[in-house]
């Protein structure tokens, strides 16, 4: 993953380092901080998505732990802050499908 990260680096302009889930512990999180900013990255932002289920719960993974329906909206930031994806505008939604997402939980800060 920090090779991955490496490629995308660029310069003079925000690093948004998509992550799947929230960190596990403070110590993956302050390690992966630590490491961006040892290669030399100033300005970046840990993007997440948040889904949410038709009862308006707010999760992370496919389905909502509080009642079991599935996602129906999911927010994430396009520009600063958290809007739905579903009412960005048609341009901005394709370049959300160019994304890519690590999947911390999965491999941990250092695959
Ligand atoms: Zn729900």
């Amino acid at each position: 993953m920090k090779n991955y990260i490496l490629n995308l680096i660029i310069y003079k302009s925000i690093l948004h380092i998509n992550v799947d889930a929230p960190f596990t512990t403070f110590e993956q999180a302050w390690e992966m901080l630590n490491w961006i900013a040892s290669k030399g990255v100033t300005y970046f932002a840990f993007n997440g998505k948040i889904n949410q289920c038709e009862e308006f719960h707010g999760f992370y993974s496919d389905y909502c732990p509080a009642c079991g329906k599935p996602k129906v909206r999911t927010f994430t930031r396009s520009v600063g802050y958290y809007t739905p994806i579903d009412t960005w505008s048609t341009d901005r939604a394709a370049e959300f499908q160019l994304r890519k997402w690590m999947p911390l939980n999965e491999k941990g800060a250092n695959a």
